[in-house]
């Protein structure tokens, strides 16, 4: 497993302190307490590595995790960007402009930026950030795959449902670029079906 040498890397708070913009990376994203640290942890097989990006407030920033294989330039590095949970009722007004701006330059021009991997509750899929989100990577002409996580909380039958009721307004509104499967950082369900999507996206 290429992710599990997934090690922090650093906390960007602007774009001037992203790392050079010459590798491959894939993005997380999802609302507060959806499971994205859960499934970051069981995709890198390792139990505290996204805790970091769950300091509060620190909400407001771009967590990078480096999964370089040794031997490349640093200048082609591979990256898991874990990007802030949404749905923060309490963030300021201009901090939410600031990382509105923010995003909207990094979607829009991160050329290292290859997927997005968009984690929703599986009880509670595809909010209005989460279609955001997903709108942001297929505007940019941008793969994604959705996880449809805490599949444990459900049984095989609802499982099914829910995926394939989330797979036909998926396709309604993007297309075939956004992909799906059911996941769970608990039971680690459909870790390696994610992790082979992430992979590919980055190389490895
Ligand atoms: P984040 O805010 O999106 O990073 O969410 P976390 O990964 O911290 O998870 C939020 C809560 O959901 C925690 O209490 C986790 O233990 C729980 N959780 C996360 N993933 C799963 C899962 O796959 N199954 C179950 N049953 N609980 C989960």
């Amino acid at each position: 497993n290429p992710l599990a040498r997934a090690r922090y890397l650093l906390a960007a708070h602007n774009y001037k302190q992203l790392p050079p913009d010459g590798g491959f990376e894939v993005a997380f994203a999802g609302r507060s307490n959806a499971g994205k640290s859960s499934a970051l942890n069981a995709l890198c097989q390792q139990n505290a590595l996204a805790r970091v990006s769950k300091t509060p407030g620190r909400t407001q920033q771009l967590v990078y995790f480096d999964v370089t294989p040794t031997g490349t330039p640093e200048t082609e590095g591979r990256y898991l960007v874990d990007l802030p949970g949404y749905g923060y009722a309490k963030v300021p007004q201009d901090l939410q402009a600031h990382w509105q701006a923010f995003l909207d330059g990094y979607f829009g021009s991160r050329l290292a930026l290859r997927g997005l991997v968009v984690v929703m509750d599986i009880r509670h899929p595809l909010k209005d950030y989460d279609r955001q989100m997903l709108g942001y990577a297929v505007n940019r002409g941008l793969p994604a795959h959705a996880l449809l996580t805490k599949a444990d909380k459900l049984g095989r039958g609802q499982q099914a449902q829910q995926l394939q009721a989330v797979r036909r307004e998926l396709s309604s509104a993007f297309g075939d670029t956004v992909s799906v499967q059911t996941f769970s950082g608990e039971s680690k369900q459909g870790v390696d079906e994610a992790r082979a999507v992430v992979g590919s996206w980055l190389g490895l």
